[in-house]
């Protein structure tokens, strides 16, 4: 009888523990079956010039619609992919679908087709084909290398595993963009040594503008540093008119958030962006 209790008890203390671990072999399972059927989709966001308020990249997005999940949040299923592998097949059909949409903007817009900026794991940098691969498959579609721009972390353009695929990128004229900048530890020396084109600085710093002064002399220095390395800056997660008005005086040169516009389609850009440009 006691024994049948302490056994009861145990079965209700573990259930949330295996529960998780059979979502989480399930979500991974599922995942799986989503990349070999292709299944993964991306959607688009667009970065705006502060000056002229015009389009100039598109950050994608991979987006995943499962069955029974509904949508699952990008920050479950990038790790998952990143946990399981799956992030080098998953990566590839985001860089491919991205850079086939560019193609066609190009072919239909001309100079007004937008860039696109595609995020990468540290995991995909580190396989020596890595950069040979996604230079080919720009060929084949026909995007020149300069219409990329690559997103990693902080921690990511730092990691010694991926200088030489890194290196391969610039040489290409792919451009490489510090992603969530000053979340993350990258020390001065380490921007010495590998200068980035591109920063987005971190929204949890565009979210306390346009009032916090230690926010707005940060933000004030990193575009300084920015100007003076000759790279460029993207403020994201712009909400407000008046986040927007503060970055404008700071002279932030780019901004990308839900006041400019949410992650859309392909078509919602095209009618949006393109045919009726703002
Ligand atoms: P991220 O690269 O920093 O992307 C920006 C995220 O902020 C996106 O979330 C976007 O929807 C959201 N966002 C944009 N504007 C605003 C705003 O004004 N307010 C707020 N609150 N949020 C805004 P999302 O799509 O959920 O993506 C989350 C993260 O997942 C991305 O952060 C990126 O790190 C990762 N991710 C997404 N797609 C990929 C991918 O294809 N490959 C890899 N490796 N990572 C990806
Ligand atoms: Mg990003
Ligand atoms: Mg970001
Ligand atoms: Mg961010």
């Amino acid at each position: 009888r006691a024994k049948a209790n302490g056994g009861h008890r145990y079965e209700l203390f573990n259930e949330p523990l295996r529960r998780q671990t059979r979502d989480r072999l399930g979500l991974r399972a599922a995942l799986r079956r989503a990349v070999e059927a292709g299944a993964v989709t991306v959607a688009y966001q667009p970065i705006v010039r502060v000056a002229d308020g015009r389009l100039t990249t598109v950050e994608v997005l991979a987006r995943w619609h499962d069955a029974e999940r509904g949508d699952v949040l990008p920050v479950e299923f990038i790790t998952a992919a990143e946990e399981t592998g799956l992030i080098h097949d998953l990566g590839m059909q985001v860089l491919e679908q991205a850079c086939t949409q560019a193609t066609r903007w190009r072919g239909a817009f001309g100079a007004a087709a937008p860039r696109v900026a595609v995020n990468v794991s540290t995991r995909q940098l580190l396989p020596a084909d890595f950069a040979p691969r996604v230079l080919a498959m720009l060929d084949r579609v026909g995007l020149p290398p300069d219409a990329l721009e690559l997103e990693m972390t902080e921690s990511c353009a730092m990691e010694p595993g991926a200088r030489v695929t890194l290196e391969r990128f610039t040489a290409a004229g792919v451009t490489l963009a510090v992603d969530d900048f000053g979340t993350g530890y990258s020390s001065f020396a380490a921007l010495r040594e590998r200068t980035p084109q591109a920063f987005k600085l971190d929204r949890s710093f565009v979210a306390r503008l346009p009032d916090d002064r230690p926010t707005d002399a940060i933000v004030s220095a990193v575009l300084a540093l920015a100007g003076h390395l000759g790279a460029t800056v993207t403020a994201e997660g712009v909400e407000t008119q008046e986040q927007l008005q503060r970055l404008q005086e700071l002279g932030c040169p780019q901004v990308q958030g839900f006041l400019l516009s949410r992650p859309a389609t392909g078509e919602q850009i095209e009618r949006d962006w393109l045919r009726r440009p703002r």
